[in-house]
């Protein structure tokens, strides 16, 4: 078996970050205690900023990727053997620590989470980091006091990553959902994981009444920008918003009114530096409130080779659901 292994590595050429595929061997790998064999990654909407020249990574050269599924190789950590399946979400992959889109990676035993036995490693990529934020998204309602009582929660960005898995695991828990999407053509797909209601994307990322109609109970929101301050308006006394992406833009021209008059909680969820308790508990219910047959309708499975190509896909809104990458294609 050859030495060498393939690998999307972002380096700067011309003064801009570019990624493309390079030979490594594991001697190129950061010394880290525990050396992964990685099976399957993803494509998150971070990925497709980080592939198509996008200040993700903060030193050079970087392995891309944010996430992992695989083997352990060799370990250090004597809580972590050869052979122990694993998943790393975030930590800095891709950004500060070199990342996944590579046969090997070198990591920190603290990052790594036990493949739940609920799943295969081709399902945790299909959930993912998108996936993952999503169940933190859930448990940030739930914890705030958000019950499916309480009336319909709103999913921006429905269709993709984020919003897919939000809307499968509030239906399965008996929520009612209104999914917010830009493209007409994905409201079968929507409503099979679970959406009874649409509203457009056109409609939420126009400027609302500080204090529009009550409408939604809840909102899982990956949008932000005036998307994320228009929902804010129309959040029923008392209700909460889990805010966790920028796909429309990072800014938030909000008022205070629905916060100060309507008693409405505005939830930030991050999953990059999460603490791994709560990691555990995202992927113990996951592993609960994911119906594993929508799990299957959200995820399209692609080589390796092809995750240059469909980077700017995501980035312009095109990939419906999750991308798991097959490393070893
Ligand atoms: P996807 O690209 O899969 O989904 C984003 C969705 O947002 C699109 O499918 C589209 O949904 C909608 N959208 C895209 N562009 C716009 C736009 N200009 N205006 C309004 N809506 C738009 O990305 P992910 O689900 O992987 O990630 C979603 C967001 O969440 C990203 O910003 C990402 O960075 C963030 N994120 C944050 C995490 C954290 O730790 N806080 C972790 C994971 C993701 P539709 O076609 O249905 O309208």
């Amino acid at each position: 078996m050859s030495d060498t292994f393939r690998a999307v590595v972002i380096e700067e050429i011309d003064g801009k970050p570019k990624a493309g595929f390079k030979e490594l061997s594991k001697k190129d790998l950061p010394q880290n205690d525990v050396l992964v064999e990685v099976a399957y990654s993803t494509l998150n909407y971070k990925d497709g900023l980080a592939l198509t020249g996008g200040r993700i990574a903060r030193k050079l050269p970087m392995v891309a990727g944010i996430d992992l599924a695989g083997s352990v190789v060799m370990s250090g950590n004597p809580d972590f053997k050869p052979g122990d399946k694993v998943i790393v979400n975030g930590y800095g992959l891709s950004e500060t620590q070199w990342g996944a889109y590579s046969r090997f990676a070198s990591v920190k035993s603290d990052w790594l989470v036990r493949l739940p036995d609920a799943f295969s490693m081709q399902e945790a990529m299909a959930i993912g980091t998108a996936g993952y934020t999503a169940m933190l998204c859930v448990m940030a309602l739930e914890d705030a006091g958000l019950t499916k009582d309480d009336g319909e929660v709103l999913v921006t960005g429905a269709a993709g990553g984020v919003g897919s898995v939000a809307i499968a695991i509030l239906a399965r828990k008996g929520y009612k959902v209104a999914a917010a999407t830009g493209r007409p053509e994905t409201h079968d797909y929507l409503s099979s994981l679970g959406a009874s209601s649409f509203v457009t994307r056109k409609e939420l990322s126009q400027k609302g009444a500080p204090m529009a109609k009550e409408r939604w109970a809840g909102a899982v929101d990956s949008v932000g920008g005036q998307t994320l301050a228009t929902v804010l308006g129309q959040i029923k006394y008392g209700g909460y918003v889990a805010a966790c992406g920028l796909a429309g833009g990072n800014d938030l021209p909000a008022s205070v009114f629905p916060f100060i008059l309507r008693n409405v909680s505005l939830l930030g969820v991050d999953s990059v530096m999460a603490p791994m308790h709560r990691r555990k508990r995202a992927w113990w219910q996951l592993a609960q409130d994911l119906p594993k047959d929508a799990l299957a309708k959200i995820t399209e499975v692609h080589p390796l080779s092809d995750v240059l190509s469909l980077a700017p896909k995501i980035i312009a809104g095109q990939i419906r659901g999750r991308v798991v990458i097959d490393i070893a294609k």
